[in-house]
């Protein structure tokens, strides 16, 4: 496996490129090394089949720019946060060793995406204990950045990122998940408005942009306060 900078883990294929798609197209255009950590290989979902979402999954990776996709192979749906998964999750960062890990909203309607934040959590940490796994060196994460697009509960971004330019790319790399989303105005947390749901993630897009005065963003919390050193230099108007 590739060491990376940064390591976006999510419980679905296609979560990713619609929470933090835009994030790791504008890291890797800076020179970041990015990688995708899928947990399931999406099985149970409704429409199209593991097979068929495999292979939208690599084409997405390409327009993504990441160095490598790799999955968990943990059950749809059935994603628990237990010592083992701990530990089996534990090992793939160690083996990615980010300084970044990008995880999915504490709170949200699917179960996996919800228990795939707290294990992802958990999982950076024992990664750091060196009797856990002994075999793979140890290694904990840096930071841990929760993606909050999309979400209906009142968290307010700790920041966003400007994906003003890299947002008709993230689109390309939602739209390879033709089998899921074409025709369709919901998914995942993607809540129904009666749009196409690429028209609903340029909107919500737009939305979080607006957040930052900018065209198009992805917002993210942190349970660390972020820190200033020149309030003069600080952005986003007030008014
Ligand atoms: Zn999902």
């Amino acid at each position: 496996m590739t060491r990376v900078d940064i390591l976006a883990v999510a419980a679905h294929r296609d979560d990713v490129e619609l929470t933090c798609g835009g994030t790791l197209i504008k890291a890797a255009a800076r020179g970041r090394l990015t990688a995708i950590l899928d947990l399931t290989q999406g099985e149970t979902g409704t429409r199209g089949s593991a097979e068929l979402r495999a292979a939208e999954a690599s084409r997405a990776a390409e327009i993504l720019g990441v160095q490598a996709r790799e999955n968990l192979n943990l059950p749809d749906a059935g994603i628990v946060n237990t010592p083992a998964t701990r530990a089996e999750l534990a090992k793939a960062i160690r083996r990615f060793a980010p300084r970044v890990v990008i995880a999915p909203a504490a709170r949200g309607r699917h179960p996996d995406h919800r228990v795939t934040a707290e294990l992802v959590r958990d999982a950076s940490f024992v990664a750091g204990l060196a009797k856990i796994e002994p075999h793979v060196p140890k290694h904990r994460p840096f930071k841990i950045l929760h993606c909050l697009t999309y979400r209906e509960h009142d968290e307010k971004p700790t920041f966003v990122v400007d994906i003003s330019d890299e947002f008709e790319r993230k689109l390309e790399a939602v739209r390879c998940y033709g089998s899921q989303f074409d025709g369709v105005t919901q998914a995942g947390e993607v809540f129904p408005n009666g749009e196409p749901l690429y028209d609903v993630v340029r909107h919500h897009a737009a939305h979080y942009g607006s957040l930052i005065r900018t065209r198009y963003g992805e917002p993210y919390y942190t349970t660390e306060t972020m820190r200033v050193d020149d309030v003069a230099a600080l952005e986003v108007s007030t008014f």
